[in-house]
């Protein structure tokens, strides 16, 4: 038996250890696990370049847990190590790790992030006690037995272990005992070794078989708890539609079958491989961040992936995977990282290059993904300037008679007839179909075509482009009267003079609210509605934006603002002028702008039910004259 100091210059280690990295204590075992696969797979090498000429065998890794003992072991089957390896790689080097981190800590305690990975060491944050019980593959090697308490000292003996491999023996302390639970385990396994490339068993479970005489019989069998060949690292070629599907499901076993995938296989200027999805997204575009995992060769990292993929990345699925990642470091150190900044470019890159190859390649199968793919577009293009720049190939602009286009075809389409005097290209739009019937049915009547723009982002993609496009402007069919959007000549003459138009406007004031509605007169066509209520297409854009939590600063903060448009050249409108009967003329004009009220889904509560009762009662009335006539 030898016993020693650990080389270590910083005597308080141990308490550090315990201290700084106490929010994320269940890392110890991804450490743990990590190295028992490092281990297996060094054997695994040696094997196959002859240096080995054993057995292989099981080389399966088991946790197992002891809860009289209270121990927590993890064993591996792989390389092992001799006393002078254990004196080297565990007295000495394995403190490298421990001893970067104290550095660290030193000048910015606040960057550390909670998966810091101290290695071997990170054993001390939950043990009172670690012991190593181990034996090198290499023929006549004695077996070694390491014993430390959790400070710099600790004792070597000669071990019996007959098999090779490696024990790691974690003593639980008193104050981490829920390390002792098996569900507490289960989890932390499940979170960060599951795609671990070599098969590792927690407990048991019952495995149905049947003997050669038919008989079934229940026999207990390791629970291997991890897929050793993940999708992402197989070669894309070797994998079906049918296997990307059933991947999903293993990373999300509740969610919505994906869109589609993107397969990542990068090995310059950096290594990098991963799959991608396209889920069907929501409106709520928030919740559906942070879904993406990150991996490290199979070791899981983390699912907070800001800075590692650019923001609107953050909205897909799956998994990446890189050795390149600096991981052991801070996440503003990770977001200035040379490597993460090429890594994100070229995730952007692929994604439009995917993107573009599946419009080229079936185009109507796209506009299908169209609806459900459009937020996460829109996001990108609003958010990063190169996919912006490479979207415009693909991206797609629907009508309200649901036909696509990209946005050069549209602009070709519309430019003859929807260009003003002022020579400036108007892409009129609605947000639903239902919602703007009438008005989509004004621009119609001109031989316009209307968009359907859907979607949270809109009206900042719109903005964003109108600052692209040279000379052009998108309105919403409600925001004026279709020949103020889009002004050919000078306006109608108008059949109400000036003094007129002042006469009855205090009839329409009097029916709605003016602090919230203006009243003004416009010389529309006879056939037009009689009135009707816009919103600037600036004011709304404004609210709309600032309800999405970004912009419309100022003007966002405004109350809803109407205009009250009252068509002067419309009969009705005369009518009203000309009734003597004060109340009549009080009625008419209170009914006409409730139709156009109700006709923008602003009728409600009290007016709406007295608009029903006046309805009603005018068409007893009407029913009346006729009996009296007959
Ligand atoms: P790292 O894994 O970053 O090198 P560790 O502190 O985790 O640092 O481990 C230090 C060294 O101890 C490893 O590099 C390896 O040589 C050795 N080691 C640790 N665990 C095992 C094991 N289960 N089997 C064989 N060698 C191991």
């Amino acid at each position: 038996m030898t016993t020693g100091k650990i080389n270590v210059q910083t005597e308080n280690i141990f308490p550090i250890i315990k201290k700084f990295l106490y929010s994320d204590h269940e890392i110890f075992l991804r450490e743990l696990v990590s190295n028992a696969v490092d281990a297996t797979r060094k054997l695994k090498t040696l094997a196959s370049i002859g240096e080995f000429k054993g057995e292989l065998g099981d080389t399966r890794i088991r946790i197992s847990i002891d809860k009289d003992k209270k121990t927590l072991t993890i064993s591996d089957r792989g390389i092992g190590m001799t006393k002078e390896e254990v004196e080297k790689y565990i007295n000495q080097v394995a403190f490298s790790g421990a001893k970067e981190f104290v550095e660290m800590y030193q000048d910015k305690a606040q960057g550390i992030i909670g998966n810091f990975g101290l290695g071997f060491y990170s054993s001390f944050m939950v043990s009172r006690q670690v012991e190593i019980h181990t034996r090198s593959y290499k023929p006549d090697t004695t077996p070694v037995i390491w014993q430390c308490e959790g400070s710099p000292d600790y004792t070597l003996l000669e071990g019996n272990r007959t098999e090779r491999g490696t024990d790691i023996i974690l003593h639980i302390a008193e104050d981490s005992e829920e390390f002792l639970d098996e569900f507490r385990i289960k989890n932390i396994l499940t979170k960060y070794c599951k795609f671990l490339p070599v098969e590792i068993a927690f407990g048991k479970r019952k495995e149905k078989t049947t003997d050669e005489n038919g008989n079934e019989n229940e026999i207990e069998v390791d629970d291997v708890i991890n897929n050793p060949e993940p999708a992402w690292t197989k070669a894309p070629a070797s994998l079906k539609e049918e296997d990307y599907k059933s991947f999903y499901n293993e990373l999300y076993p509740f969610a919505e079958e994906p869109l589609f995938h993107i397969h990542l296989n990068v090995d310059y200027p950096f290594n990098l491989t991963g799959i991608l999805y396209f889920p069907r997204l929501k409106n709520n575009i928030e919740v559906q961040k942070n879904k993406i995992q990150l991996y490290s060769n199979q070791v899981f990292v983390t699912d907070q992936v800001e800075g590692v993929v650019p923001e609107f990345l953050m909205l897909l699925h799956g998994v990446i995977d890189s050795p390149d990642i600096p991981l052991n470091v801070s996440r503003s150190y990770l977001q200035s990282d040379a490597n993460v900044k090429k890594i994100s470019a070229h995730i952007t890159k692929k994604v439009a290059d995917k993107l573009e190859e599946m419009f080229k390649k079936d185009r109507e199968d796209f506009q299908k993904k169209w609806d459900d793919i459009q937020v996460f577009i829109h996001y990108g293009m609003l958010t990063d300037e190169k996919f912006l720049e490479r979207a415009q190939k693909f991206a797609l602009l629907k009508n309200t008679a649901e036909k696509y286009f990209t946005l050069d075809e549209y602009t070709e389409k519309i430019k003859p007839l929807q260009t003003d005097k002022n020579n400036r290209t108007v892409y009129l739009y609605a947000s639903s179909i239902d919602a703007h019937h009438t008005y989509i049915q004004n621009a119609k009547e001109r031989g316009y075509d209307v968009l359907l723009l859907e979607g949270p982002l809109v009206s900042h993609l719109i903005t964003r482009l109108e600052q692209k496009l040279e000379n052009a402007s998108f309105v919403r069919v409600d925001a004026d009267t279709i020949d103020k959007l889009i002004q050919k000549e000078d306006a109608l003459p108008s059949k109400l003079n000036e003094k007129e138009q002042e006469s009855i406007k205090p009839v329409f004031e009097d029916c709605v609210d003016k602090t919230k509605y203006t009243v003004v007169f416009e010389s529309m066509s006879e056939k037009d509605v009689p009135v009707m209520v816009t919103q600037t297409e600036f004011m709304r854009r404004m609210k709309e934006q600032q309800a999405m939590g970004g912009g419309g600063g100022f003007y966002g903060m405004f109350p809803e603002m109407y205009n009250l448009v009252i068509n002067s050249n419309h009969p009705l409108t005369s009518k009203i002028l000309n009734e003597t009967d004060n109340d009549r003329k009080k009625q008419m004009g209170r009914q006409v702008v409730d139709l156009a009220l109700l006709q923008q889904g602003l009728l409600k509560g009290e007016e709406l039910s007295a608009f029903l009762k006046r309805s009603v009662e005018m068409i007893e009335k009407m029913g009346d004259r006729k009996s009296t006539r007959l």
